[in-house]
């Protein structure tokens, strides 16, 4: 017999191509995957992964479903190692906000549940807060509703800091956690996205700067991307470098600047001159104000609000004034939804458009070029509005006029 054969002769390995061209395809695909979302992810990992894998014996048969279901397992394996690595190794989960209730960082409520949705801090329990973009703003920059839901889309950035963020959290759900800690945040909107039926919808996104500590008690800042972007789109190809959109070249930029303060940060402390750790932070803050910059069009929370709505309410030739006086007036036919926005408009004279939450909350009003009121009826983006509908927001509005003294002296002007 050929001891070979055997398969006992420890001295003198058996060799297999087939073997080692299989090990070739592995580690490629691992490659792929471990690089799919930015490669920083790989540094993160062990020397190497141990995968469970099932091989069927059926030989004869060659059933395309064993091999799906191969392939699929692979995939999960090698992509559940990366996530474990990359939160060992940043202590958060790109994409992902960190739940403190669950103490995860991929249980049911660490995603935004699409693309309009933003972060906007934790509940008490230590929940993350996901809210629309337009609720957002109308609670915290009114002043930037315009940006959204005005004729043309603007991009925008608004500040949140950590007193925001984490301010409502109990303090017991904060204790002894092992992960990185968000410190502050950008909320983003405004980003314009071509669908492939050649509608644009916008992208809300929320950039969170996520700190942790080496060994030596160096500060260490990271991004945190996370937005769930409408199918087809994957948020790291639309941020990736590949992308050559307004938004793909801030976020590189935004990228660059942390990266340059890490590296003075680190390059201080291998001097022997350590950044204090405020020093370090407000370092952080002029970095997201100068991303704030870089956009043009930002603002921060809470500071410029109550101002802006003053601002607001005093021009008179806003037309905002006009809102709920076009309301009181409209027929059927002025009245619209707005299927992208999940709004209702109002059309009044002059080109003027009012928009308002379905509940009656006006959002904001502005003139609209009348081929961009056009262009929106023809899309079907604005359609008409049932009796049932106009009548009940109607009413809506009748009520709120009664309620608040702000509207009815909206409506006198
Ligand atoms: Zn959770």
């Amino acid at each position: 017999m050929n001891p070979r054969r055997q398969g006992r002769n420890k001295s003198a390995p058996r060799r297999s191509k087939a073997a080692e061209s299989i090990h070739r395809r592995i580690q490629g695909l691992v490659r792929s995957l471990l690089s799919r979302d930015g490669s920083e992810a790989i540094s993160g990992l062990p020397e190497s992964l141990d995968l469970h894998l099932q091989i069927p014996i059926h030989l004869h048969e060659d059933r395309i479903a064993h091999s799906r279901k191969f392939s699929e397992d692979l995939m999960k394996q090698v992509d559940a190692l990366r996530t474990e690595g990359e939160i060992e190794l940043h202590g958060h989960r790109s994409g992902h906000a960190l739940c403190y209730w669950c103490q995860q960082t991929d249980c049911e409520h660490s995603l935004p549940e699409n693309g309009h949705t933003v972060l906007t801090g934790w509940s008490p329990t230590g929940l993350p807060v996901w809210k629309n973009i337009t609720n957002f703003l109308l609670a915290e920059a009114p002043e930037l509703l315009d940006y959204l839901h005005g004729d043309t889309l603007k991009p925008f950035a608004v500040l949140v800091d950590e007193s925001d963020l984490l301010a409502e959290v109990l303090p017991q759900y904060l204790e002894g956690t092992q992960f990185s800690h968000p410190l502050a945040a950008l909320v983003v909107g405004g980003f314009p996205l071509q669908l492939p039926n050649y509608e644009i919808d916008h992208l809300s996104l929320t950039a969170l700067v996520q700190e942790t500590r080496t060994a030596r008690g160096i500060p260490r800042y990271r991004w945190n991307f996370i937005s769930t972007p409408p199918k087809p789109f994957h948020l790291a190809s639309l941020l990736g470098q590949e992308d050559t959109s307004h938004l793909a070249r801030w976020i590189s930029a935004l990228r660059a600047l942390l990266v340059g303060l890490q590296e003075e940060i680190e390059a201080r402390a291998r001097e022997g001159k350590r950044m204090p750790m405020k020093e370090c932070r407000q370092r952080v803050f002029q970095t997201l104000r100068e991303a704030q910059s870089i956009l043009g069009a930002y603002n921060r929370r809470k500071d410029r609000k109550t101002l802006h709505a003053l601002e607001r309410g005093e021009d008179p030739q806003r037309p905002t004034s006009a809102a709920i006086s076009d309301v009181l007036a409209s027929k059927r036919q002025d009245l619209f939804l707005d299927r992208r926005e999940s709004t209702v408009i109002v059309r009044g004279p002059n080109s003027r458009v009012h928009v308002f939450t379905q509940n009656g909350i006006h959002v904001t009003s502005a003139r609209y070029s009348p081929d961009s009121i056009a262009n929106r009826i023809q899309r079907k983006r604005w359609v008409p509005m049932e009796d049932s509908d106009f009548l009940r927001f109607h009413t809506e509005i009748k009520n709120r006029v009664g309620d608040s003294g702000d509207q009815r002296s909206a409506e006198g002007s």
